[in-house]
């Protein structure tokens, strides 16, 4: 195992993602190397009553903002009752991040059971580039899931696309006007050199060169933060105020030096760090509906934290054998 540099322990993690399932859809050129890269036995996965205990387990330890993802959260048979569950804690912040292939039929329920906001990931509104970038998805699906989620009034809904030199940077300015046009606030991310992304690093577009290549939509100056949400600095537009463009340094500026999260596999794996398989076992427990034991092994979990001072993330070598989508990405 790779040895993590100081440790950080100071405060307990505020932020968690959860991997409801490490199956999806899609198979993203920089998330996957195919669609047959192997899933976890379905008796591995936890099921809804586990994934109870290991929220209240969270909770305890401190946690107070979920975000819901995957693999595909909404490929999960129980998502509307787990983001139900989830409204009952009185949490700061429930989340979800999809790729809008079901958002279609699932937009109102989840809506109606709580869900207050939605990450979309697109990358392209182009539907030949869409089925090469993820490998075999349509984009019409994906378009009438962004409709729905529209139509059900989420508090907000942000899009996040990859950015790949030679693939889909062209079209940059095309997914933020697109986005604008419809109330969804865009962010671009940087490709991170996890998983097939380490097979990408000669094509990754840094935030400061789509930065300027959108110069003309956006006012100059600090790119700022939103408070406890996440690593993404936005920019607001020339035009209005109202409207904005978020950019993801997990390559350029790997920002560990912040970062209060946790993720949980969809195994019940606590993972303290995106950019290595290090983690610590928390399924059995979550399984024998021990909360306290799963409070106390997020607290170990925590002490794995590599020291953001030192650790460069997703940079690190350790990054390249990470699943995205089973780490919960
Ligand atoms: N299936 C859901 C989705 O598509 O949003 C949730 C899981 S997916 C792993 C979460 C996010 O990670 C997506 O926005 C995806 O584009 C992003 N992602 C995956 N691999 C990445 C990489 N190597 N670099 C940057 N972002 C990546």
């Amino acid at each position: 195992m790779y040895a993590l540099p100081v440790i950080q322990t100071a405060a307990p993690p505020r932020s968690v993602r959860l991997s409801l399932t490490d199956r999806c859809d899609l198979a993203c050129i920089y998330c996957r190397p195919d669609r047959r890269d192997g899933y976890l036995d379905p008796e591995e996965r936890l099921d809804v009553d586990a994934w109870k205990t290991m929220v209240h387990g969270l909770v305890r330890a401190g946690v107070r903002r979920v975000r819901l993802t995957g693999g595909e959260p909404l490929l999960h048979p129980a998502i509307v009752d787990v983001v139900t569950f989830l409204g009952t804690l009185g949490l700061d912040d429930v989340a979800l991040t999809t790729n809008a292939t079901r958002l279609a039929k699932l937009a109102r329920p989840l809506r109606d059971a709580g869900l207050a906001r939605v990450n979309i990931s697109l990358d392209t509104l182009d539907a030949d580039r869409f089925a090469r970038m993820t490998r075999g998805g349509e984009l019409d699906v994906v378009l009438r899931g962004v409709d729905a989620a529209l139509a059900a009034g989420f508090d907000e809904v942000k899009l996040n696309a990859v950015v790949v030199r030679g693939e889909n940077d062209d079209e940059i300015e095309r997914l933020v006007r697109w986005s604008w046009e419809r109330g969804i606030v865009p962010r671009l991310l940087e490709v991170m050199q996890v998983g097939e992304g380490a097979n990408l690093a000669d094509r990754v577009v840094t935030a400061n060169e789509m930065r300027a290549r959108l110069a003309h939509l956006l006012v100059s100056g600090e790119a700022l933060a939103e408070v406890d949400r996440g690593p993404a600095k936005y920019l607001v537009a020339r035009h209005d105020p109202n409207k904005r463009v978020g950019f993801i340094t997990g390559t350029s500026d790997t920002y560990c030096k912040g970062c209060d999260r946790l993720r949980v596999a969809s195994d019940g794996t606590l993972r303290p760090c995106l950019a290595t398989n290090d983690g610590l076992g928390a399924g059995h427990l979550a399984r024998g509906g021990d909360v306290n034991g799963v409070a106390r092994a997020v607290e170990g979990a925590w002490t794995m934290k590599p020291d953001g001072e030192h650790w460069k993330g997703c940079t690190e070598k350790t990054a390249a054998s990470v699943s995205m989508r089973g780490i919960g990405g």
